[in-house]
């Protein structure tokens, strides 16, 4: 999508802080981190929100879960644990509307989320 700041980043149009990078996926450091672990995976194709996910989304979101938890264990916080959020909409709190999911690491996160 031509105006989506997510896609930019997926084409290497605008850069990033990679942390890994396939055919399907991109996982990248959070500009503005909320832990000393926080880092976005997207899909490489536009997708507004998890919101308009369809069954055949099943392959790529089961993707998604591995190359976080592969992440996890290089960046050492599998053991520790972490958190996976997607916001969706304006009360979710999504700003940038191309699916992401965030993933929290290294400190202690509270519940519930403010
Ligand atoms: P959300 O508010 O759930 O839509 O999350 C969007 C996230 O994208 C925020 O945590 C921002 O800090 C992050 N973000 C925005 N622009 C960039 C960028 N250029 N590089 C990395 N992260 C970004």
């Amino acid at each position: 999508m031509d105006d989506c700041l997510f896609c930019k980043i997926a084409a290497g149009q605008i850069p990033s802080d990679k942390l890994y990078e396939d055919d399907m996926l991109l996982a990248f450091r959070d500009i503005d981190p909320q832990a000393p672990v926080h880092f976005l995976v997207i899909p490489k194709k536009h997708i507004a929100s998890a919101a308009v996910l369809t069954e055949e989304d099943g392959a790529l979101l089961g993707h998604v879960f591995a190359v976080i938890a592969k992440l996890c264990r290089e960046l050492g916080c599998d053991e520790s644990g972490y958190r996976v959020v997607t916001n969706i909409g304006e009360d979710g709190g999504q700003s940038v509307k191309h699916l992401h999911f965030h993933v929290l690491a290294k400190r202690s996160l509270a519940w519930p989320p403010g």
